[in-house]
């Protein structure tokens, strides 16, 4: 846990989420200004601050989070599909430091940049 972390703070539970998913690599929790009708943070239980600093002795963490999205789409009843946007650093607009997915679903995604 890194200090001053606010999703570490949530993973350990001194800050409340509203949790929707959790195993021994991997939390998920709503986000509290949900961009869709599901908007789900998907983050490893580690601290990684960004995407820029995933290497070869962390990159599992990844995986796992795809595994989890994947079971959270089900659970969330995203059948017709869902977006999943990781930001990056200052330029990719990321404000919490410690990495993490959204997943959004629920409607059509309208906004499309690439
Ligand atoms: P980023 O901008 O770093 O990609 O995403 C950070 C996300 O965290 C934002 O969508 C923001 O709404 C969400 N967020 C910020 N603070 C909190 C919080 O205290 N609780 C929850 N559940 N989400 C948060
Ligand atoms: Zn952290």
């Amino acid at each position: 846990m890194a200090d001053n972390c606010l999703f570490c703070k949530i993973i350990a539970g001194e800050i409340p989420s509203t949790k929707v998913y959790e195993d021994e690599h991997v939390f998920a929790f709503r986000d509290i200004n949900p961009q869709a009708p599901v908007h789900v943070l998907v983050v490893p239980k580690s601290h990684i601050a960004c995407a820029a600093d995933i290497n070869a002795d962390n990159s599992a963490v990844v995986a796992h989070c795809y595994e989890a999205i994947s079971k959270i789409a089900r659970a969330e009843g995203l059948n017709n599909g869902y977006r999943v946007i990781n930001n990056c650093g200052e330029d990719g607009g990321q404000t919490v430091m410690h990495l993490h997915f959204h997943l959004l679903g629920g409607e059509k995604m309208t906004e499309k940049m690439i």
